[in-house]
């Protein structure tokens, strides 16, 4: 149920932090692996550390996914033959109160974190369905629940990939391609450590409101990953996943 041999996935800024560990998981499952992120040196390492013996060389893409997301599945395909899982874990914040975000900030981070994710799986589908189904998994955010003075576009674009989840999952359903999302709690990354220099008492708050009472690990969120691309959730679609330390059920 949870064997990925033979499957081919790409994961967006999969080259460190969440994405990076996401694909080790897929890898050791037996996936053929593809990454894309913009920085082409840490993409190139993050490529060469997902080789596993006996399966093809990951693919390592540079590319910017608010731009180049048909560029970047179409080179999967001519690859490796086709498409079967996505993860859009591609993702930036950039941490201020609403009243100071210019327009142009605004529009960067829903095209960052919500357009980009729509638009790859737009250029996914048309693959996915010619090998008779696939897996999407779109990486949200405790911010696709809660709100945070110092997040609004990335709140509203990380709950808007949630509702967008939602509809590609009844959309496509019929194709046999499962669209799930993952909503990761805190988890000690780069992102986060920008986040604890951006935001004052960040660190001690995070810790007294996790009932795990830790930060978590990229590691954290293989599992989670791994089920839903793997046929064990061939009936799971639709769904937003809290990987969290009981983060989103603390009151
Ligand atoms: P990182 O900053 O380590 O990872 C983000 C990745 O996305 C990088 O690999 C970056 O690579 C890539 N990326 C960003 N923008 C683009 C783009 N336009 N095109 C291609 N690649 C891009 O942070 P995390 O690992 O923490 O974040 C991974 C995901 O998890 C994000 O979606 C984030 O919002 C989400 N998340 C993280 C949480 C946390 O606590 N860390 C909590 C909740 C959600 P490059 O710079 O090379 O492009």
């Amino acid at each position: 149920m949870m064997d990925l041999g033979g499957k081919v996935a790409l994961v967006t800024g999969g080259n460190g932090g969440i994405g990076l560990a996401m694909a080790g998981a897929l890898a050791d499952a037996g996936a053929t692996l593809a990454l894309v992120g913009r920085n082409a040196d840490k993409t190139e390492a993050a490529a060469a550390s997902l080789a596993r013996e006996g399966a093809p060389a990951p693919l390592a893409l540079t590319g910017d996914m608010t731009e180049e997301q048909g560029v970047a599945v179409a080179r999967v395909a001519a690859q490796f033959g086709g498409l079967d899982i996505l993860v859009n874990n591609a993702g930036v914040n950039d941490r201020k109160l609403p009243q100071d975000y210019a327009l142009s900030e605004w529009n960067a981070l829903i095209a960052g974190n919500l357009t980009s994710a729509f638009l790859v799986s737009k250029a996914a589908y048309p693959l996915m369905a010619a090998r008779g189904g696939g897996k999407i998994v779109n990486i949200g955010s405790i911010m696709s629940i809660f709100g945070s003075p110092m997040s609004a576009p990335y709140a509203a674009a990380k709950g808007g990939l949630v509702q967008m989840t939602k509809a590609l999952a009844t959309a496509w359903a019929g194709d046999n391609i499962q669209v799930n999302a993952i909503l990761p709690g805190w988890i000690d990354t780069d992102m986060t450590v920008t986040a604890r220099e951006q935001v004052p008492g960040l660190n001690d708050r995070v810790l007294a409101r996790t009932p795990a009472g830790r930060w978590g690990r990229p590691a954290d969120l293989g599992g989670a990953a791994l089920f839903l691309c793997a046929p064990a959730s061939d009936f799971v679609t639709g769904i937003a996943l809290p990987v969290d330390g009981g983060y989103s059920c603390a009151a």
